[in-house]
């Protein structure tokens, strides 16, 4: 925890000295003691502190001084630090500005040079400011700062790639937070170019991509090996499973993510039927642990980095990451799971982030306090958001095709819902259109049976509907199913291509792609079980296969 800053200003060198040597003394303990000669320089430095989120507890200003007057400099420091409390340094000649300032500035001491001796005539009247601030102190959050508007698809993208990375953040909504106006207005950014994130070391960046956020975090984008024994594509279950195996198996291992550890599982908020966790376990707590298993394993990770292809070049693999460097490595496995397919209904796209949202958002389940918010689709990741928003929302409505959730979801969660009150089920229903302004306000619902269409008022949408393997990004002549899923093992025997283009005088491994050294696991491949065990069995075994495919060569 940051001491908070006791600020003195005094033009005169051996005047400021004797301030900061009895103020060291008496305060030092509690407070930073931080001085200058230069009440220009003083200004200038108050913003950066603001932006730094350092508290100022007291200023003790001198009144005469050439750049300006000790009052000049209370009043603007005032619009920076108002809770601040000012003191007036004065001489005798003096005491008349000073009980002028009381009210123009709403001074709230003056002391007289000179001071001897403190204990009578300097400490007890600093005591008593400073005691009275820390009574109505509250003090700040200690972090990342985002300024924005709540329902800007930017904002949502940094709140959510910061949340999955947990890191912890404060977001001060633009519209409704004084603390947020006030560091848009020191720092003159012009509302249009929000978000701004502000970085504890006082500088910020306007509307920036994750990448950059990521960078100033301290994130590792950058390899740091010319050749590893394997890479691993996506770092979600079935990724950080692969990756606690190489690294503890002694292969040199690195891992793409292009947001956060955890995948899929990382947004769940509460998984429970992973083995050995009886009372289930959040998915951001299964990441946190795998990441740092892995890490301790001399894993290293490559995030936020987004692969956009691979090649082959004799027995190696080339990883073209998404800022244009590469990336060379014996073997791959590619674990970058599913996506969420996206809803047909007319105007969907432009909300997106601005109140519709693909997957569980917990990050805007605040922004739903007290009002009606719509899930669509009946698995159980529908299923545990709804049971998540039903904490925040006034009411949470699924909406499903189905007549009801038995085909689709673990008996479990039904049971959950139907014993949750805000929560209601809408069934043969489908979404036609979404309205709003700059965000969401209202969507269309169709009842499939009836015909019948009714426009209610909606503050959010989560959509849960369908995986989407996330393949397109492989130009690779790699043989997928016809929904995209990858291939592998004896499921590729029958393939004509494949029988054409597999030259080894072996059978791919179970794991292994028509491409000999890529492997596959998780839910991207075709035929997994979309779980997290599964998919952290199959990461785990793909390093046995990554193993055996190594010695050959
Ligand atoms: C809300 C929710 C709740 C769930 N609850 C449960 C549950 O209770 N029990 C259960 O067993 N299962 C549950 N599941 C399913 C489970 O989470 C998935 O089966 C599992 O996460 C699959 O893991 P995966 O590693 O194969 O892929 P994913 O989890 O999809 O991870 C893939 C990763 O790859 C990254 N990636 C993608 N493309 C690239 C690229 N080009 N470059 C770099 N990185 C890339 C992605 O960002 C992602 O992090 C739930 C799923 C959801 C969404």
């Amino acid at each position: 925890m940051k001491k908070p800053i006791v600020f003195t200003l005094d033009d005169d060198p051996q005047v400021l000295r004797a301030v900061v040597r009895d103020l060291r003394n008496e305060f030092g303990k509690d407070f930073r003691i931080m001085s200058t000669t230069s009440a220009k320089e003083a200004l200038a430095s108050l913003t950066d502190l603001k932006n730094k989120n350092e508290a100022i507890a007291l200023f003790l200003c001198d009144q005469r001084m050439p750049e300006m007057l000790g009052v000049d400099f209370l009043q603007q420091a005032k619009e920076v630090y108002p809770e601040a409390k000012r003191i007036l340094l004065t001489a005798y000649s003096d005491t008349e500005a000073a009980i002028k300032a009381i009210n123009e500035v709403q001074l709230d001491y003056y002391l007289m040079k000179p001071w001897d001796p403190p204990h009578e005539r300097l400490y007890p009247a600093l005591t008593d400011q400073l005691d009275e601030w820390q009574s109505s102190h509250v003090p700040d959050f200690q972090g990342i700062r985002i300024v924005g508007y709540q329902f800007s698809p930017r904002s949502h993208q940094i709140k959510d790639f910061l949340s999955g990375n947990l890191i912890p953040y404060q977001w001060l909504d633009y519209e409704s937070s004084i603390a947020g106006q006030d560091l848009v207005a020191i720092n003159h950014i012009e509302p249009k170019d929000l978000p701004a994130v502000f970085f504890e070391d006082g500088s910020f960046l306007l509307n920036p991509e994750i990448q950059q956020v990521g960078e100033k975090t301290g994130m590792n984008s950058k390899a740091s090996k010319t050749m590893y024994d394997v890479t691993i594509i996506g770092a979600g279950p079935s990724g950080l499973a692969a990756a606690v195996y190489g690294g503890s198996e002694g292969l040199s291992t690195a891992v793409i993510e292009k947001r956060a550890p955890g995948g899929q599982a990382g947004t769940s908020s509460r998984i429970e039927n992973y083995l050995g966790f009886p009372n289930g376990l959040s998915g951001s707590d299964l990441s946190r642990r795998a990441f740092s298993q892995a890490t301790r394993f001399g894993v290293e990770f490559l995030s936020p980095q987004e692969v956009v292809s691979i090649s082959v070049q004799d027995h190696y693999k080339i990883v073209q990451l998404a800022d244009g460097s590469t990336l060379n490595t014996k073997s791959v496995i590619i674990t970058t799971g599913v996506d969420y397919r996206t809803l047909e209904a007319i105007d969907v796209e432009r909300f997106t982030g601005a109140g519709v949202y693909y997957g569980a958002a917990t990050t805007e389940a605040h922004a739903c306090r007290n009002s009606d918010v719509y899930v669509v689709g009946g698995g159980n990741s529908a299923g545990q958001a709804a049971m998540y928003l039903a904490n925040f929302a006034n009411r949470v409505l699924i909406v499903i095709r189905r007549k009801d959730l038995t085909a689709t979801m673990s008996k479990y969660l039904i049971d959950q819902i139907a014993a949750t009150k805000n929560i209601h089920i809408l069934p043969e229903t489908e979404i036609r259109q979404v309205y709003g302004d700059d965000r969401l306000a209202a969507i269309d619902v169709e009842n499939i049976a009836t015909g019948i269409k009714e426009k209610v008022n909606a503050a959010a949408l989560f959509i849960f509907i369908g995986a989407r393997p996330v393949t397109d990004w492989i130009t690779l002549d790699i043989i997928k199913d016809e929904k995209g899923f990858i291939e592998t093992g004896r499921e590729l025997l029958k393939y004509e291509s494949f029988k054409k283009s597999w030259k080894l005088n072996r059978e791919p491994y179970l794991l292994e792609t028509c491409s000999p050294g890529i492997f596959v696991a998780g839910d991207v491949r075709a035929g997994a079980m979309n779980r997290v065990a599964s998919a952290v069995g199959e990461g785990a075994m793909a390093i046995k296969f990554v193993h055996q495919y190594l010695a050959e060569n």
